[in-house]
């Protein structure tokens, strides 16, 4: 990609109803719109992004034996009247919508009974079990408060992950498989170190607790307690002796800190395959409940994370998997001898597959250092004099300040 044909600017300023600073962040440098509270629009360089985070948990989920689909975002409204969540008393964030004859839909908020609804079709025997499946969607809430930029979207991109097993034996077995490919989706996103599997409230229809994935950070919402050596936390929310007890932790080694949610996973036991009418048959014929999970990762609110985690007062700083552009590449001054050979050296990593964001703007080097510094892109190529004198060409991490002098053979060892 050349810089001057990107359809985004950098900018100094943003909207002056934008507090958030992933937002702030990803305004400045280009890679999401605000279009209002809580809804953001998705620029090429921001879109990139969301497809290198979308494309790692969907490479863990179908590990663990998910399978996509995508679901439709308008619902009817009967089968959630068979679990009783239609109701605004029920569940107070739904954007409904009527049909032109006045048939009222919804817009997805989640989707366990559209699933189960779906599936049911398909799931009538033993032989059919156990199901993973799993979506990529934007979900549509009616969110209160929508003051944290990408962390609480009243339209975001999550994914929604739905397990239907025989048995319980079965389900846990499933539920710990899926655990530990959320484990491998943080890791890769680099929130490994930060990140923890939290004891959370397991809802009414459930003893069991749930799990939630809860990145340590001063911008979360939530509080947890976290035990550093098992790597182990428990939410605030049921922060009581005989959970402590139940769990095997003790208060003496937890700290208290601030979280943000950045996934999580569920028991729903047979809540909603029981109130909609989906059952399965075992080996001697009779009709059995149908054990489901559910597991959320919010995909949008970890670009919101991410950027923020990784961002210092220069601009955004992403893990190399995840940048839209691997490396920043540029002439320290428009000479054709210099143009030449930049852009040859874009020709080259271009052909190996590494992306390249190649500035070929004719403005100060000090501006060019600045804008990729902003756009967070982990390596900088400069095409200078010594580039000519000596065939080697500045190398410098967007994380370290120290400059190296590379041969492109080197160069090419080192960004790959
Ligand atoms: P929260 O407590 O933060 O509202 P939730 O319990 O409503 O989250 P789920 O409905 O289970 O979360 O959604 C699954 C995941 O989607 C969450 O773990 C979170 O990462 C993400 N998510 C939930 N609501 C939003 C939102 N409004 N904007 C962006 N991401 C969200
Ligand atoms: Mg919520």
């Amino acid at each position: 990609m050349k810089f001057s044909k990107l359809i985004s600017k950098t900018s100094k300023t943003v909207p002056s109803d934008e507090t958030a600073i992933n937002a702030q962040l990803l305004i400045k440098a280009g890679y999401i719109h605000k279009e209002m509270a809580g809804v953001y629009a998705y620029l090429p360089l921001g879109l990139i992004v969301l497809e290198h985070i979308k494309q790692i948990v969907r490479e863990e989920m179908n590990k663990v034996g998910g399978q996509e689909l995508l679901m439709s975002t308008l619902q009817p409204k009967d089968i959630w009247l068979k679990t009783d969540r239609w109701d605004d008393k029920k569940v107070d964030n739904w954007f409904k919508t009527k049909l032109v004859n006045g048939t009222e839909l919804g817009v997805g908020l989640t989707h366990e009974e559209p699933i189960v609804d779906a599936l049911g079709d398909f799931i009538k025997s033993y032989k059919d079990l156990p199901v993973i499946v799993y979506q990529i969607q934007n979900k549509f809430r009616n969110e209160l408060r929508a003051k944290s930029g990408l962390l609480r979207g009243r339209e975001f991109l999550m994914k929604d992950m739905y397990s239907f097993a025989s048995n319980q034996q079965e389900h846990q077995e499933i539920y710990n498989l899926i655990l530990k490919g959320y484990y491998a989706v943080y890791e890769r996103l680099g929130l490994g170190d930060n990140t923890y599997r939290t004891y959370a409230d397991g809802g009414i229809f459930t003893d069991r607790f749930s799990d939630e994935f809860q990145t340590v950070s001063e911008i979360g919402e939530d509080v947890i307690y976290l035990d550093k050596v098992k790597k182990i936390a428990i939410n605030q929310e049921i922060f009581k002796k005989e959970n402590l007890q139940k769990l095997g932790l003790n208060s003496a080694d937890l700290v208290k800190v601030k979280a943000v949610e950045v996934g999580n996973t569920f028991h729903l036991e047979s809540k909603y395959t029981d109130a909609l009418d989906v059952y399965y048959t075992n080996k001697d014929g009779q009709r059995q409940s149908i054990i489901m999970g559910c597991y959320g990762i919010g995909i949008s609110r970890l670009l919101g994370v991410i950027a923020e985690h990784f961002s210092d007062e220069k601009g955004l700083n992403w893990p190399v998997e995840i940048a839209p552009y691997k490396v920043y590449l540029t002439f320290i001054k428009e000479e054709p001898k210099l143009v030449k050979i930049a852009d040859k050296l874009y020709q080259d990593l271009t052909l190996l597959g590494i992306a390249v964001i190649y500035d070929d703007r004719n403005v100060r080097p000090a501006d060019k250092f600045a804008d990729a510094d902003l756009l967070g892109i982990p390596f900088r190529v400069v095409v200078n004099d010594q580039t000519i004198k000596d065939q080697l060409y500045e190398f410098k991490l967007r994380s370290s300040p120290h400059l190296k002098y590379l041969s492109q053979t080197e160069l090419i060892k080192m960004i790959q």
